[in-house]
């Protein structure tokens, strides 16, 4: 993956405060143990992706580069404001070597399109 460009957002843009909501609450869940320390944000905080149809990237010849983004976004425990902590856009490489899935009769599954971090 080519990183394009990426923001970090430290504080929150309408109040200054660096406390945030998920941030805080994964802290006490890996204080407690329910988590293990390496995790840096909850999934449903992420969004990421190529911004295309499927079919798009699905006809597109291996070695295709593709524009990708991932945002993580979370709450301010001051004034609730919900805003993007991490943004990123970058470009990755639609893998060359697309594995053929056979089902045990020999008929051909639908392929897979994959990406590869460049
Ligand atoms: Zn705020």
């Amino acid at each position: 993956m080519e990183v394009i460009s990426r923001q970090d957002i430290l504080t929150c843009p309408c109040c200054n405060s660096t406390e945030r909501f998920f941030e805080n609450l994964l802290r006490e869940m890996k204080k407690n143990a329910f988590l293990p320390d390496n995790i840096a944000h909850f999934d449903f905080q992420v969004r990421e992706g190529v911004p295309l149809p499927s079919q798009k990237i699905n006809t597109a010849p291996g070695g295709t580069v593709f524009p990708f983004f991932r945002a993580i976004w979370d709450i301010c425990s001051k004034c609730g404001c919900m805003y993007s902590i991490l943004t990123i856009e970058a470009a990755v490489k639609k893998s060359l070597n697309i594995p053929r899935l056979l089902t045990p009769g020999g008929a051909d599954l639908p392929s897979v399109a994959g990406f590869t971090l460049t």
